[in-house]
């Protein structure tokens, strides 16, 4: 049962693409950022201590996060499966997710790494939605009366899509997470994709990459 990872900088398209993948495969997407941010509403021990963090666009301490993913990990809905998006972010994140999984004798089958210019992530950042019932996302081109076509929530901005939060994320993302493309190019399980291009072809490679 495939156990993939999306990886890429902020804006790049990673939950988008998520929504698709989850679907086809049945498996559930989780992303530690939403889980923070239901923690953070919440205002629970986690949310308290990882609010600092997450509004300043910087990365949450791995000791925090990898307790987290354990905890989500253990639950019964993964068993046939699931997509990681936004986890691991750090080479210890990956290490550690490595471990984990080899004691249970698996591992992940593939990594698609999105890549694009920092000037198409700003871009999309600035023109995010979020739905904040159902967490999808949405390009305001897309939803311009400003509600969520699935649910009729009303969409909203995330605080740290603001432009100078933003380009502390994309910072983070190079010197943090970018080490982590060759980490699993060495274990020849990346598929790179050029996600530049519209929703429509990178989901198609991405289709074809995974046999959906
Ligand atoms: P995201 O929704 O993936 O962009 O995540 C939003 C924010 O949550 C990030 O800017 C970090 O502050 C925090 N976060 C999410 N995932 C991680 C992670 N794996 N490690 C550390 N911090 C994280």
């Amino acid at each position: 049962m495939p156990k993939i990872l999306l990886l890429g900088a902020p804006g790049v398209g990673k939950s988008t693409h998520s929504a698709k993948i989850t679907e086809d495969f049945g498996i559930p997407a989780i992303a530690t950022g939403d889980i923070l941010r239901d923690n953070l509403k919440r205002e629970t021990e986690l949310g308290k201590k990882a609010k600092t963090y997450v509004e300043a666009g910087e990365l949450v301490p791995d000791e925090l996060v990898i307790a987290l993913i354990k905890e989500r990990l253990s639950e019964d809905d993964t068993k046939n499966g699931y997509l990681l998006d936004g986890f691991p972010r750090t080479l210890t994140q990956a290490e550690d997710l490595d471990a984990y999984l080899a004691e249970e004798g698996s591992g992940l089958d593939c990594v698609l790494y999105l890549n694009a210019p920092k000037e198409v992530l700003v871009n999309r950042i600035s023109g995010r939605r979020i739905c904040p019932a159902c967490k999808a996302a949405f390009r305001v081109s897309e939803v311009p009366e400003g509600f969520c076509p699935g649910c009729g929530e009303e969409l909203s901005i995330r605080k740290d899509d603001q432009a100078e939060t933003a380009e502390k994320r994309i910072e983070v993302y190079n010197e943090r997470t970018a080490p982590l493309v060759d980490y699993y190019k060495n274990k020849g399980i990346l598929i790179e994709f050029d996600a530049s291009r519209d929703i429509d072809t990178v989901q198609a490679e991405i289709d074809q990459a995974l046999g959906a």
